[in-house]
């Protein structure tokens, strides 16, 4: 069965849980990770997962802030173990749009000793993906979106899933409208929610173009969604988060409702 590999589960400056990321997991047990974290903690989050590296032939980068991309730096360190040991089959490639491979391309350089970046362009190959491209990844037909992020440019992606569900994922704002179409009677939405309703004057989740649970769950109900992933959430109530925002979403839409935490796993 495919599988929802939930990596991290925390907004940018979450202490008590990992920043945002996840593998998706096809039936042959290959993995596409989606965005890194912020730190080494992705290397941790893997060998708990039970996650084998040697599974992971590619990533999708969404955007270039610190708590989606930094994880990154320790993929290629932890990488060129097995690159040397000669113990991966093939290239890691790495997708993600144009500016953010520019980002990325420098700080690796700026940062990692020779040692590491000696395999970018070499066994770790970045790919520069284009809003509306179709790429074929593993089984999969990713359609990459531009997700209207009104920070810095963002990308998402929908794809069918090997069980002919339809999945999208929309980076870490609030869904735009312009979307809709490619959106809309999606069976699979991971959308953001940084806190619920009665935390907005504590979090002001709109100044920072994130969503309450309310305002994601309306979304989703307005989009006819059949299953709501929220995360990317705050871990001020992380024991009872679980509970108090499936409750709040409950409220407002009626299809399946999931809000990890860190390591849960979702049959797809
Ligand atoms: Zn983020």
């Amino acid at each position: 069965m495919e599988k929802l590999n939930i990596l991290g589960t925390g907004n940018a400056m979450t202490l008590d849980c990992y920043n945002t990321c996840f593998t998706l997991e096809n039936n042959d047990g290959e993995h596409i990770l989606v965005d890194t974290g912020g730190g080494l903690q992705i290397i941790k989050q893997l060998r708990d997962a039970k996650i084998d590296f040697r599974r992971i032939h590619n990533i999708i980068l969404s955007h270039k802030h610190t708590d989606h991309i930094l994880g990154m730096f320790w993929i290629i360190r932890y990488a060129q173990k097995f690159f040397d040991s000669d113990n991966y089959d093939g290239n890691l490639i790495v997708y993600m749009h144009k500016e953010l491979e520019s980002t990325i391309r420098k700080i690796m350089f700026e940062v990692l000793p020779q040692k590491f970046t000696k395999f970018i362009d070499n066994r770790i190959i970045f790919k520069i993906v284009e809003d509306k491209e179709e790429v074929k990844i593993l089984n999969y037909n990713i359609k990459f979106l531009d997700v209207h992020a009104k920070k810095d440019r963002q990308f998402g992606f929908k794809t069918t899933l090997e069980n002919g569900k339809k999945f999208v994922f929309l980076g870490d704002e609030t869904f735009d409208e312009q979307l809709r179409d490619e959106v809309i009677n999606t069976d699979w939405l991971l959308h953001e929610a940084m806190c619920m309703d009665s935390e907005a004057d504590i979090f002001k989740p709109y100044e920072k173009m994130h969503s309450t649970v309310k305002t994601a769950s309306e979304i989703a109900t307005s989009l006819n969604i059949k299953n709501l992933v929220l995360y990317h959430a705050s871990d001020n109530n992380l024991k009872d988060r679980k509970k108090l925002y499936t409750e709040e979403a409950r409220k407002y839409f009626n299809g399946n409702i999931f809000v990890p935490d860190d390591l849960d796993v979702i049959d797809l």
